[in-house]
């Protein structure tokens, strides 16, 4: 089976921008927000089920999820909110795994924001972790989302510390410089998960 490389990192630090690198190189990414979409498709068992759960308000009028009014729903009812992880969180690792199954890169990237939080690396073969400094990661952030800084340290705060992500990790793309260092990283790191894959059993 393909070579899963695991690829995380807190808010802002790199993720997309480094799963495009690998991108350029024809390796297949799967994408848990992506996936996390999919399933609560319309016409999805997922999305079904929540509008059998809360009613036919939940969606839009185009028959999508109304991502805004769930969200409210579950800010103040953590009972409401377990349910729908439990729902949502084994539908999205079953779709992660089929789509690893289906790659045909000789290696795949599984990009989960919240890998280390989850405890998904078990999904994994190894873990590549987008490390950055807290201010280069604020910085990045408010700049991209146009919110203020207060706000992205809440985030920060609801996440694994960069310690545990590092204390996790088997490979780690320093993020704090320019673009070009990333690439450079890359590279390195593509050559060496290809001769890895090689040596593995088939
Ligand atoms: P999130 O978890 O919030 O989705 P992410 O980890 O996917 O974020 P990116 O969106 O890739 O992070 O990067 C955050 C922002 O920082 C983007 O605007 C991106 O263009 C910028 N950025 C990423 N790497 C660099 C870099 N080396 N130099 C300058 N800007 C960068």
């Amino acid at each position: 089976m393909t070579m899963v490389i695991g690829l995380t990192g807190g808010i802002g630090s790199g993720k997309t921008t480094v799963a495009n690198l690998f991108a350029d190189y024809h390796i297949d990414i799967i994408d848990a927000d992506i996936v996390a979409r999919e399933v609560v498709a319309p016409g999805s068992a997922g999305l079904k089920a929540i509008e059998d759960k809360l009613g036919s308000d939940i969606l839009l009028t185009d028959g999508n999820l109304d991502r805004s009014k769930l969200r409210a729903a579950i800010f103040s009812d953590n009972t409401l909110k377990d349910w729908l992880n439990g729902l949502l969180h084994p539908m999205i690792r079953e779709k992660m795994q089929a789509d690893i199954q289906q790659a045909t890169s000789p290696y795949c990237l599984l990009v989960v924001p919240l890998m280390v939080e989850n405890n998904l690396q078990a999904m994994t073969d190894r873990l590549l972790v987008v490390d950055v400094d807290e201010q280069t990661q604020i910085a990045r952030t408010t700049q991209r989302d146009g919110v203020d800084a207060e706000q992205v340290k809440s985030i920060l705060a609801a996440q694994a510390s960069r310690q545990e992500r590092l204390d996790a990790a088997d490979d780690i793309i320093n993020n704090n410089n320019d673009g070009a260092q990333l690439s450079s990283q890359v590279a390195t790191l593509h050559q060496q998960y290809l001769a890895m894959c090689q040596q593995q059993p088939s």
